[in-house]
């Protein structure tokens, strides 16, 4: 028999818990017929009400249920983390605790396995039920990262994803501190099928990612797989030092030709505001980047662990 793990990141879903167990099961026989056992593990993200106890009434009825509970809130990536290092299984997927993921595409996502990928992912090709302005600067952001990057991100592509164990290790192989598994995946490579379903809005409860929190989310994804940025501030400075060389030229000539009339302090003003604020900014990207490094340099454990089983 193989071992399927299911790695569920939950925060603040008590009210999804049970309703996600149910729903999973329901392919049970599909899982038994073709030898494989499932273990759930599901990572309690600090949450602040009912979801631990849900877990562990689960885990009193069925022990192929585990979990383990952080001391607060590390984000969904942590969790992700932690799931993979905790999971035993030969074959491990990754599922929302809210239904997003719909269970029922599984058997699918093993066909092709059998047929020799490595990963199968998913992606949702509507964004229906989100508002409009989440959805624009969505796009605008995968539209970039295609641009500057090297590792294929995808638009669209959900976190859910059935893996075999070799593509695990090799996710784990990868310790850094700032994780944008979106990238981590493009990164690693591997031979993986998508698969495009509709967009399946949330069972219960309310969204985690504020815009802010995606804004934050996708400098994250910018800072940690492209280094494009850094080079804008060596563009930039050619660019102005172009424009100053040829300005040079003209007011030499100007002076010799005319004579030199001093006039023109508005105008030296606006170009010592605008060349400090080119600097301001600069400095601004690099410091992002410092401010990265400086997290990774000091090897923080990416959670802690309050309880486990
Ligand atoms: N999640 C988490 N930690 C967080 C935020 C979210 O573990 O800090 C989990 C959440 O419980 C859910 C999954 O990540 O199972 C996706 O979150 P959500 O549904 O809020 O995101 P969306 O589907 O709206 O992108
Ligand atoms: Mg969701």
């Amino acid at each position: 028999m193989k071992l399927l793990s299911i790695i569920i990141p939950c925060y603040n879903e008590e009210e999804n818990i049970a309703d996600f167990y149910s729903e999973f099961m329901k392919n049970a026989s599909y899982f038994s017929n073709h030898g494989l056992n499932i273990e759930m593990c599901f990572i309690d993200d600090g949450s602040t009400d009912g979801t631990m106890a849900a877990i562990k009434e689960l885990q009193q009825k069925d022990e192929r249920v585990r979990f383990i509970s952080f001391s607060r809130n590390f984000g969904k990536e942590a969790a992700i983390f932690a799931g993979l290092k905790k999971a035993q299984g030969d074959y491990l997927v990754f599922m929302d605790a809210d239904l997003q993921d719909p269970p029922s595409l599984l058997p699918e996502m093993f066909g092709y396995l059998d047929k020799g990928y490595d990963s199968v992912a998913t992606r949702r090709v509507n964004r229906k039920g989100e508002p409009m302005i989440r959805s624009f600067f969505a796009r605008r952001f995968y539209k970039l990262m295609k641009k500057i990057s090297k590792a294929e991100i995808v638009d669209g592509a959900r976190d859910y994803r059935l893996i075999t164990r070799q593509v695990a290790d090799a996710i784990l192989s990868m310790p850094e501190y700032n994780r944008f598994t979106k990238g981590i995946f493009g990164w690693i490579g591997y031979k993986t099928k998508w698969l495009e379903y509709e967009n399946v809005e949330r069972r219960k409860g309310e969204t985690k990612w504020s815009f802010w929190r995606l804004f934050m989310y996708s400098l994250e994804g910018i800072t940690a797989f492209s280094t494009v940025p850094l080079m804008m501030a060596s563009i930039i400075g050619l660019f102005f030092c172009i424009i100053a060389f040829v300005f040079i030229v003209i007011i030499i000539i100007r002076a010799a030709v005319f004579g030199d009339p001093t006039s023109g302090w508005p105008s030296l003003v606006c170009i010592i505001l605008l060349v400090s604020g080119v600097q301001l900014f600069c400095i601004g990207i690099i410091g992002e980047y410092l401010a990265k490094t400086y997290m990774e340099v000091k090897k923080r454990p990416l959670y802690l662990v309050k309880e486990e089983v």
